[in-house]
């Protein structure tokens, strides 16, 4: 592994390919709780808040098996492992997360189908064993952004107690979406209800924003429809750096080159122009990028791979 990276890094001027295929090590069930980086005066870290196993054909859409696989090699069933990834951000006005990862509510049968890894100590996720391991409790947290109310996204912002009822999992924090985002996951129908699963959302009170909004200084919210209409990634800026948390816009590396949209994408072609968008910043101000559901790298910066986008200088989950 460590050989490998070197070699890696060794060849990263001439050939990115590498730096999108998978290792096996991303297979081992591992317990990296999280990953410290700096943004300007900011600290952040990423929290590993466990693993899901999703459809690899509806995680690449249009792209074939073949292509995908090379990326990131499928199980028996078919499917890959995604990780449930956070980010936590330490601001003057409290502790901000984005996004909550899976949460502890779903039964059995749901787990298997999606093959869910997320439990932590104490009846709650692993979620909350990185918080811990960072010294903070869920009481802490001061705010929560949600990039959207998927399960795996907005499914920790409850939780289920020990008697059975769904309380705020964060009791102190102010919770942030796109209005129009909640009241689209009001409003299932067929296509969109399997995703969108009241108790992750019913119970809280949001604070409800509308478009690009700063919601702390330096915290930005950017709406990156497609995944869903209102979905958006959140912008990080201290000092003139920046890191990009986001969410479905590009779950893994893999999904970096613009044609490599997810299956369950409702709207791919405004996901495309969403990410053309994106890059364009990205790319004139140096962004550093984080991949909520990338099983084995945190963040890289965007680069350029022949006609294409690729990553350079990743932070491998390790
Ligand atoms: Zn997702």
């Amino acid at each position: 592994m460590r050989s490998a990276e070197c070699q890696g890094e060794r060849r990263e001027r001439h050939d990115l390919s590498w730096q999108f295929r998978i290792p096996h090590s991303a297979f081992r069930t591992r317990f990296v709780t999280h990953t410290t980086f700096q943004v300007g005066r900011l600290r952040c870290h990423a929290l590993e808040g466990g693993r899901q196993h999703l459809d690899g054909g509806a995680m690449f859409g249009v792209v074939p098996k073949p292509l995908w696989e090379r990326r990131i090699p499928a199980d028996a069933r078919n499917r890959i492992p995604l990780a449930l990834r956070c980010l936590l951000v330490e601001h003057d006005g409290g502790l901000v997360l984005i996004d909550t990862g899976l949460g502890n509510k779903e039964s059995d049968k749901f787990r298997d189908i999606y093959g869910v890894e997320n439990a932590g100590a104490g009846g709650r996720t692993r979620l909350e064993d990185a918080l811990a391991a960072l010294g903070h409790r869920p009481e802490d947290v001061r705010w929560v952004i949600n990039t959207h109310l998927h399960f795996d996204h907005a499914g920790g912002d409850t939780f289920r107690d020990g008697d059975g009822a769904v309380r705020p999992a964060f009791p102190r924090a102010t919770y942030v979406v796109q209005r129009r985002e909640l009241e689209f996951a009001r409003h299932t129908n067929e296509r969109t209800a399997a995703s969108y699963l009241p108790h992750n959302f019913e119970v809280i009170a949001f604070q409800l924003v509308d478009g690009e909004v700063e919601v702390l200084p330096g915290i930005h919210c950017l709406p990156t429809p497609g995944h869903v209409p209102y979905h958006q990634s959140v912008l990080v800026e201290s000092g003139g750096e920046r890191v990009c948390f986001l969410a479905d816009l590009v779950p893994t590396t893999a999904h970096l080159p613009l044609p490599w949209i997810m299956g369950y994408d409702l709207e791919p072609l405004v996901t495309l122009e969403s990410k053309r968008r994106l890059y364009a910043r990205a790319e004139a101000e140096g962004w550093l990028l984080c991949f909520e559901h990338d099983p084995a790298v945190v963040a890289g910066r965007l680069g350029r791979e022949g006609k294409g986008f690729g990553l350079v200088a990743p932070l491998a989950l390790r």
